[in-house]
């Protein structure tokens, strides 16, 4: 359930004065809400507590209100200082365990951050801002993020029940997929392959489904071992080559910590904060009002999800979700599409497709009838099955799509589209194996050609008409054109 977005373009200077609503409501759950219990039907008090704060390197500095990365005490989870090219004239910060000077931070001694030093610290700020005038308390303050790295106090701040900083795991999906491996040399010398091919064996023991702490130190020493090889290929303990030694590299070594306090990496990591970022994008439309647009959408977004919990359509709702994609698509169909009317089956039948046969050409053969198959699922989470399904096809669309990068895959190719009336009601049947009629014929569908498999034949008697199929469901088509049978409409 999203609570709140906030707007951008730009990233919020100060991310508590978003979240003083969320803060107050932890607040009001840690005393309780009075609720009432169906079952037993008594009012009970309701507590509820935040567990982790997740997300993107950037968003939980914020939210912790430390300098963050590049600055000279850079890290969240502990107090290692930063180093940066003097000689070079370098304004930002680098976090190497060995310094160019030999200076060396044990890996398995670093100086973690605390609740009683994150405390201290802030003691100091309150004194710092009732004891001196205006410009020296800036200068203190200053002088006192610089030392510590913070810069005040934490946006969620009036309930205790965040562990500082324990609480807000790093995040390895950023740390190893966004970071860390886009910067690694891959293939110019087998050491550096190998030792790419040594974080894979990392990254697997931090995605472990279960983990016991023995794994988990040797997860952590595997880590350690992994960093100094990585300072020694690619920093060589050079003061000019101090900035490869990022943040983020350094931010491995605290993942076992974070798997030991809240458990295996795959159950912090943000997909799914970055899932849904991605529908906010995906459903933007207007450029003249984003924001109110966005704020639509994310109320939409919640009725739906509602909708979804109350009368479980699941189901239902994944295909409104589709039509919203494909109407995003749209744009990009092209306006004039050929149509054809014949085509045939490699070492199969010839298809004549219902716009072909024109009207009133009942005394010839009608080709037109054919046995389609379509994946489908009934749930996300259910395996895709193909269902055998009988129409009318009416006509042949030769989709020339352009090269738009939403179009992703299909940018720049061509696809033949079939337009079928489908037969009602024949419920998955194979009309080679069983008996399958219909009645009716409901509104055309547009699929792709390939879902066509076969040409069928009908029998009418009782008012019903029944499906002659004499495949055994194996050839697959061939769209072959032939000059006398295209017909450009
Ligand atoms: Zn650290």
């Amino acid at each position: 359930m999203s609570a709140g977005v906030i707007p951008g373009p730009h990233p919020p200077k100060d991310v508590h004065s978003f979240l003083v609503p969320y803060d107050a409501e932890c607040a009001a759950l840690a005393v309780g809400v009075r609720t009432f219990n169906a079952a037993t039907r008594h009012f009970f008090l309701l507590r509820g507590y935040t567990l982790f704060e997740l997300g993107d390197i950037i968003a939980i500095e914020k939210s912790l209100n430390v300098k963050g990365h590049n600055s000279a005490c850079p890290c969240r989870s502990c107090e290692i200082k930063g180093i940066r090219n003097k000689a070079g004239r370098e304004k930002l910060y680098y976090v190497p365990l060995t310094w160019p000077d030999g200076q060396f931070w044990d890996p398995e001694n670093l100086p973690l951050r605390s609740q009683e030093r994150l405390d201290q610290a802030l003691r100091k700020f309150d004194e710092i801002s009732t004891v001196l005038d205006e410009n020296a308390a800036a200068k203190a303050k200053d002088d006192l993020a610089k030392s510590h790295g913070m810069k005040g106090h934490p946006a969620l701040r009036r309930v205790g029940c965040l562990a500082y900083p324990n609480s807000r795991p790093w995040d390895v999906m950023h740390l190893f997929f966004e970071n860390v491996i886009p910067n690694l040399d891959r293939f110019s010398n087998r050491k550096y392959y190998t030792h790419l091919c040594e974080l894979s064996d990392i990254i697997q023991g931090c995605l472990r489904f279960t983990s016991t702490v023995d794994q988990v130190n040797d997860l952590r020493q595997a880590i350690i071992a992994w960093i100094h090889k990585y300072e020694e290929y690619y920093y060589q303990h050079l003061e000019g080559r101090l900035r490869v030694c990022t943040l983020t590299v350094h931010g491995m070594v605290h993942v076992p910590d974070d798997i030991l306090f809240c458990g295996p990496s795959w159950t912090t990591w943000t997909f799914f904060m970055e899932r849904f970022c991605g529908v906010l994008q995906a459903g933007l439309r207007s450029k003249r009002f984003p924001w109110a647009n966005l704020n639509n959408n994310v109320l939409h977004v919640a009725y739906l999800e509602q909708l979804n919990a109350r009368y479980d359509l699941e189901a239902e709702l994944s295909s409104v979700s589709k039509m919203q994609r494909a109407a995003a698509l749209l744009p990009f169909i092209p306006e004039k599409i050929p149509s054809f009317g014949k085509l045939r089956i490699v070492q199969g039948n010839s298809i004549r497709t219902a716009s072909a046969c024109g009207e009133g050409a009942t005394a010839e053969r009608d080709m037109s009838f054919i046995r389609y198959e379509i994946e489908s699922r009934p749930t996300t989470t259910a395996a895709w099955v193909a269902r055998i399904s009988y129409g009318r096809l009416e006509c042949v669309l030769e989709c020339r799509l352009p090269l738009a990068k939403e179009l992703r895959h299909l940018a720049g190719k061509t696809r033949l589209l079939a337009v079928i009336s489908p037969c009602l009601n024949t419920q998955g049947k194979d009309a080679a194996l069983v008996r399958t009629s219909y009645r009716d014929i409901g509104d055309p569908i547009v699929t792709d050609l390939q879902a066509v498999t076969a040409v069928v034949g009908r029998v009418e008697t009782r008012d019903r008409w029944y499906i002659v199929d004499r495949t055994g469901g194996l050839i697959r088509p061939e769209f072959v054109p032939e000059d006398e049978d295209v017909d450009n409409n």
